[in-house]
């Protein structure tokens, strides 16, 4: 009611895509005097379609908190932070990471950064970091939910494409979610699956009884982790009862007799009681799949955030592709990101792939992006940078010493807390770039530099379907705070490299030379005349070419890819790719004996809570102490009730937390929520070797009443 009462005052409205999960919905502003007073969800908008969660409706509220970052701060020998100019900080920043390269080597200065921020800022800072500072490695925090679903799509399908548009929620009559809970994860596409009118069978496999499985037809609630089993087992069936399409195997894919000869050994009576489901459940969901005509299958983190993740990804893209269920209404193997702009890094942030996923490798790819942005190729690095994990070991030995976060959280979210946090200090010189000065990370910097946030800056965002939406200034930021994309071109300047940068003076500037970049890409952006486009159009979807641009990107036109069965490796086929299955790295055991999993708790809060636990609307909505899911006979065993306090313990930390007792999860296994500062002391290190994404979803812990 305050919102309408807002938006009655205001006398003009503006459209801009929402910045927090990777929907993109459209929220309409609501501006008096050019300031955003209030905001509603867009009603002709064709993500949102009128709908806007909680944290959408709240995107306003958390920019005015009191502890928003309003002018550059540095660490004084007291430990205390000192407010300083823009110009000291900036020299600082300058003086001390030159100084760290000088003694110690270039690649002694790292940069982490986020899915957070426009695709012109991430541009901007992988080719400053890169081409501009010498910086080689930098990593982003998509790394931690979304590298997983890259590495797999590229292996198979020779690009990172995700092939869907969300209409395939509405057209599909067989939906599977694995290892998602879209109903709390990404409630606006579960609002499009509830409008299917196809009477689709919406097929959950988790481990933990979500908000999703409840609503779904059948619930597979598999053991933690043997979702790669199931999925060879649901293969080998399909391919027993010949419920697969031998035409598009033989026209379009690659490896289907290996394939068959890896599934053989998985029959479901083999892998039922790896994964405490019936043989007979196995067979039918098999059976559910090779029946219904447009079959699609979801997955996010519940399959990227594993040691194995890669391989169960393109477990799941190989049934897609033996059932032909893929470039047709409805199907697709699909994953869907997690943050606003994780899709927006994957191409622009030039971390692991070079600007516009080129391979810092490949020499004529350097002289291409070097023609594209107007520099010398001898600037770009001929490696990609170290992953995430591989900058955090480098710091543990000593070989960076510099680093540079920009949105990003890792004090909290990373995982093996303690283990990040004692690295953390390690550091000579730690710059965090913020909205906020007390998020977990902040609290170890020597250097904090004031952000702008959503609202009070314009680029893109990329979401799940690969559609740009635009983003728009209709606040202010607070005191000296200043937008990502003008600190990174203040420290062009005072780097010594703004010649390099001198087209780069706005983000519509930067979006024009990512055209330029993205040229004969399977993410071409040729044929997209600007942001007036982008935004008149409600988003634009890759690819858009200068072929496609006769007219312009109509709401309705379904860009899905591989209508035509040509995948983007040299021969058009899409591969098979199976791999063993591997031993969970830490199982329960005796001293141990629960299997936690980690994970979104709810849809009013985002992440680590830097922005959405500002908001006192978010704040009641769920939870604020830490709580954890526990099964009743555990409980009973335990002599723990509903509400009681119980100190969870692994090999790594312990913390004390709300016994939430529920059937949700299954006895043996315990749930705990992400958002919350202590659930990483209890994570442990361990990654999927091929995308190096951490695995949150298993470690052993002892839980005992408090
Ligand atoms: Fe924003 Fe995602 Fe909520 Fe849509 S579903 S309003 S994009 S947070």
């Amino acid at each position: 009611l305050g919102m309408t009462h807002e938006s009655m005052q205001a006398d003009a409205t503006t459209t801009a895509v929402c910045g927090y999960c990777s929907t993109g919905c459209g929220l309409r502003l609501h501006l008096r005097d050019e300031e955003a007073v209030g905001l509603t969800p867009e009603t002709s908008y064709p993500v949102n379609l009128g709908m806007a969660c909680p944290k959408g409706w709240e995107a306003l509220r958390v920019l005015d908190s009191e502890d928003r970052a309003t002018e550059p701060l540095i660490r004084g020998s007291d430990g205390k932070f000192a407010a300083v100019s823009w110009d000291h900080a900036l020299r600082l920043f300058t003086t001390r990471m030159k100084g760290i390269q000088r003694q110690h080597g270039p690649d002694s200065v790292a940069f982490l950064s986020t899915g957070q921020i426009a695709c012109e800022e991430m541009a901007f800072l992988g080719a400053l970091a890169k081409f501009g500072m010498g910086i080689k490695h930098g990593d982003g925090n998509t790394r931690q939910c979304m590298a997983t679903a890259a590495t797999a799509y590229k292996e198979s399908f020779g690009f990172d494409s995700p092939p869907f548009t969300y209409d395939d929620f509405e057209q599909s009559d067989c939906m599977v979610f694995i290892g998602a809970n879209p109903c709390i994860g990404h409630p606006i596409m579960w609002e499009r699956v509830l409008r299917n009118q196809n009477d689709p069978e919406i097929i959950v496999i988790d481990p933990r009884r979500t908000e999703s499985a409840m609503a779904a037809t059948q619930h597979l609630q598999i053991r933690p982790k043997s979702d790669l089993a199931l999925l060879y087992a649901i293969t080998n069936h399909l391919i027993a009862c010949e419920c697969v399409d031998r035409k598009f195997i033989n026209n379009h894919t690659e490896g289907f007799e290996k394939l068959c000869e890896h599934v053989s050994r998985f029959t479901p009576d083999a892998v039922a009681p790896m994964t405490g489901i019936s043989a007979d459940a196995i067979r039918q969901t098999a059976e559910t799949i090779g029946r219904r005509k447009a079959v699609s299958l979801w997955w996010t983190m519940g399959v990227n955030q594993s040691y194995e993740g890669t391989r169960t990804a393109q477990a799941i893209i190989n049934i897609a592709l033996i059932t032909g269920n893929i470039g047709r209404p409805g199907t697709g193997a699909n994953s869907i990101t997690g943050q606003c702009n994780a899709m927006g890094s994957r191409l622009w942030s030039n971390t692991t792939n070079l600007f516009g996923h080129h391979d810092f490798k490949d020499s004529a790819d350097r002289e291409k992006v070097a023609s594209s942005l107007g520099i010398d190729p001898e600037r770009i690095p001929t490696e990609p940078s170290w992953s995430y994990d591989g900058i955090m070991d480098g710091i543990r030995r000593g070989d960076i010493r510099g680093l540079w976060v920009i949105a990003t959280n890792p004090a909290h979210s990373w995982i093996h807390q303690s283990e990040a946090r004692n690295l953390l200090d390690r550091l000579d010189f730690l710059v965090v770039q913020d909205m906020y000065h007390t998020t977990e990370t902040a609290r170890h910097a020597d250097l904090i530099l004031p952000a702008a946030g959503w609202g009070e800056k314009s680029g893109t965002f990329i979401n799940s379907e690969r559609r740009y939406g635009v983003l728009k200034k209709v606040r202010r930021a607070p005191g000296k705070a200043l937008a990502d994309f003008h600190i990174f071109r203040a420290l062009a300047s005072y780097w010594g490299v703004e010649e390099m940068f001198a087209e780069w003076t706005d983000p519509e500037a930067v979006f024009r030379i990512m055209q330029r970049a993205s040229e004969d890409q399977p993410c071409d952006i040729t044929g997209i005349q600007g942001y007036e486009q982008i935004d008149r159009c409600g988003g634009v979807q890759w690819p858009w070419t200068e072929a496609d641009a006769e007219g312009d990107f109509q709401p309705e036109q379904q860009r899905r890819l591989f209508a035509d069965g040509r995948f983007y490796h040299h021969d058009g086929r899409a591969r098979l790719v199976v791999d063993d299955v591997t031993a969970m790295p830490e199982a329960p055991d005796a001293e141990y004996p629960t299997l936690l999993m980690t994970g979104r708790g709810t849809v009013s809060q985002w992440h680590t809570q830097t922005r959405t636990n500002k908001s006192p609307v978010l704040r009641k909505l769920y939870p604020n102490e830490a709580y954890i899911e526990i099964n009743p006979e555990d409980a009973a065993a335990m002599g723990v009730e509903n509400g009681d306090q119980v100190r969870a313990q692994s090999r790594r930390g312990s913390l004390l937390a709300t016994a939430m007792v529920t059937p949700t999860v299954k006895p043996g296994h315990a749930f705990m929520p992400m958002h919350y500062e202590a659930t990483n002391q209890l994570t442990l290190g361990h990654f999927d070797p091929h995308s190096r994404q951490p695995s949150y979803k298993d470690c052993a812990v002892r839980i005992e009443r408090a």
